[in-house]
């Protein structure tokens, strides 16, 4: 089987910014589109960063067992795997990324124990919410509720196979293909 790697870490600590950093070096590693329900930030594209679904659509794609795992995330949108996506590339064993949060990787954990699950970890708390105002793609109000979700998740890291602190970007990175790398 191919690597499926697990990637959640809470939001602004640069996931998104690492995915693209190893995959610009590794472009034969597959990264998955998520669904979700939350509204397109600006610049967003429909197919490319998500999939953006009405709650009916969601709901019509969770009870037909299209998603490989779903969850509410910041307890209030859903967010949610296309199951078919990787189940062909891990079949043609190409690696692969998922970028889902905890929930999400438990339940990928109980299908397929063979994933490596990888907790991104901000430098320092005050960094995280720099970050986070740094990007300045949510309203105060956004902000607090992925602030609130972080502090359960960082509470959840020692729960994942690895974790990789995002202080130095190219550090991270390296490391993140590393852990690809060797699969475990
Ligand atoms: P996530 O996908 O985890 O929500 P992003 O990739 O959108 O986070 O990153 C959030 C912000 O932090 C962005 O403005 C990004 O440029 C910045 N960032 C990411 N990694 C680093 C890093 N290692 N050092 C400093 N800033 C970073
Ligand atoms: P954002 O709204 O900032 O893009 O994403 C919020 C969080 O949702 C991400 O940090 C990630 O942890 C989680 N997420 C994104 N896609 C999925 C998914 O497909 N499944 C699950 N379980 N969580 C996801």
């Amino acid at each position: 089987m191919s690597v499926l790697l697990l990637l959640s870490g809470p939001s602004g600590v640069g996931k998104g910014t690492l995915v693209s950093h190893v995959t610009q070096a590794h472009p034969e590693i597959w990264v998955s589109v998520s669904a979700t329900t939350r509204s397109p930030r600006p610049g967003e594209v429909d197919g490319r960063d998500y999939v953006f679904l009405t709650e009916e659509e969601f709901a019509h794609m969770r009870e037909h067992d299209e998603l490989l795992e779903w969850a509410t995330v910041h307890g209030q949108f859903h967010y949610g795997t296309p199951r078919g996506p990787v189940e062909e590339r891990v079949n043609r064993g190409i690696p692969c990324i998922l970028e889902i949060d905890y929930q999400g990787m438990r339940q990928v954990k109980k299908v397929i124990p063979e994933a490596v699950s990888v907790f991104i970890a901000p430098p320092s708390w005050e960094e995280l919410v720099s970050r986070l105002e740094g990007r300045g793609s949510e309203d105060a109000l956004q902000r607090e509720r992925r602030l609130e979700t972080a502090r359960r998740e960082l509470d959840l890291s020692a729960e994942f196979d690895h974790v990789v602190i995002n202080d130095d970007l190219a550090v991270a990175s390296q490391r993140l293909h590393e852990i690809l790398r060797a699969g475990r």
